[in-house]
């Protein structure tokens, strides 16, 4: 595979370039990788390593991503490369976003974007979606991969940590149709300690995002003692309803001990409870409750009368009440969600392979 070179930086001379794809904008000299490690000068070029270099694929549910309001039951083949631009001691997927493109090369397969495009068809999926590490770091790919997808009727989705500049977002943004934006903590202090990153660059993009016409959805994983704070959670809710719009889905999702963060307790339910009274009480009109299956928070619940509109469990949808125009059919109060319920076809089993 010839070398993909690096369609955002900048040529700062002496041989050094600098990455424009997401705010921290390495400036990276001869021979050295940005902080993602996934991008590279060498001879001269800065080169994309992870250009098609698929290190997971999955069949998944919509929901799991999850985006509750927006084509929902749908099938989205899921790819991911590895690498991150975050260092989250507690993240999830560690195993393939805090690796590099070396360590864990035996893993990956080599995927054109026709070949993503041709199997995602194949399974009956609606979409592509980019996620499991973060997408925004093989940038290059995603846009080619989703340029093509759009061409042959297929959405993208975006799940992201939202560390990306306008830049970035300028070309994506042309092709994404949707995105879940992984909020780490709403205090600077957060994102400085734990991810050697920043909290604005992250309210921007996702502000960009929603004003570029993307359906956005937060997710908020609470983890105890690092951003468990209910007086931080309700400034973030007033924020999501002031700046993305009261409708938006925000998605509390439970943590479970991993990576280096082993010796935290999972996040008791009564936290997770908490919190959606708060984003309630804060006018937020649909929160839901992550990683806890059967709780009663993964229900869709109509904001005017409190019907029960769509039932859930884990990733599945166990009854739909909704009108097909997507209004309440109790009182009709007309319920954001982005296109319409999926019956997926039967054939494709979920799950990573
Ligand atoms: S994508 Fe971000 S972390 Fe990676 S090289 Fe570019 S600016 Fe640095």
């Amino acid at each position: 595979m010839p070398e993909v070179l690096a369609r955002l930086c900048k040529d700062l001379g002496n041989g050094t370039f600098q990455c424009l794809v997401c705010p921290h904008r390495c400036v990276i000299p001869p021979g050295a990788t940005g902080i993602c490690g996934m991008r590279e000068n060498r001879g001269g070029k800065l080169v994309l390593l992870s250009y098609g270099k698929v290190s997971s694929i999955g069949i998944d549910p919509v929901m799991k991503k999850p985006l509750y309001h927006f084509w929902p039951n749908h099938l989205t083949y899921s790819i991911a490369s590895v690498g991150c631009n975050f260092r989250c001691p507690w993240c999830q997927n560690w195993p393939i976003s805090q690796t590099t493109i070396k360590n864990y090369s035996w893993h990956l397969r080599h995927m054109d974007p026709e070949l993503v495009v041709e199997e995602a068809k194949s399974y009956g999926c609606m979409s592509i979606s980019y996620t499991y590490n973060e997408p925004i770091i093989w940038f290059e790919y995603v846009v080619d991969v989703a340029k093509l997808a759009k061409r042959e009727g297929l959405m993208n989705i975006l799940v992201t940590n939202g560390y990306a500049t306008d830049e970035a977002l300028d070309e994506l943004c042309k092709y994404i149709d949707a995105a879940n934006v992984d909020w780490k903590a709403f205090r600077e202090e957060v994102y400085s300690k734990y991810i050697k990153a920043r909290l604005e660059p992250v309210l921007h993009a996702t502000k960009e995002m929603k004003r570029r016409g993307l359906h956005i959805e937060i997710t908020y994983l609470i983890i105890p003692t690092v951003n468990d704070n209910f007086d931080d959670i309700r400034k973030m809710c007033k924020y999501i309803v002031d700046e993305l719009g009261p409708d938006t889905p925000l998605h509390f999702s439970r943590f479970y001990p991993e990576y280096r963060f082993l010796d935290v307790e999972p996040t008791p339910v009564q936290v997770l409870e908490k919190a959606c009274e708060i984003a309630r009480e804060e006018g937020i009109k649909f929160v839901y409750i992550g990683n806890v299956p059967g709780h009663r928070y993964e229900h869709t619940y109509c904001p005017e009368c409190g019907k029960r509109l769509i039932a859930r469990f884990g990733f599945e949808i166990l009854e739909w009440n909704l009108r097909e125009d997507m209004t309440c059919p109790e009182c009709g109060a007309k319920i954001p969600i982005v296109g319409r319920y999926v019956v997926p076809p039967k054939r494709p089993l979920y799950g990573v392979f």
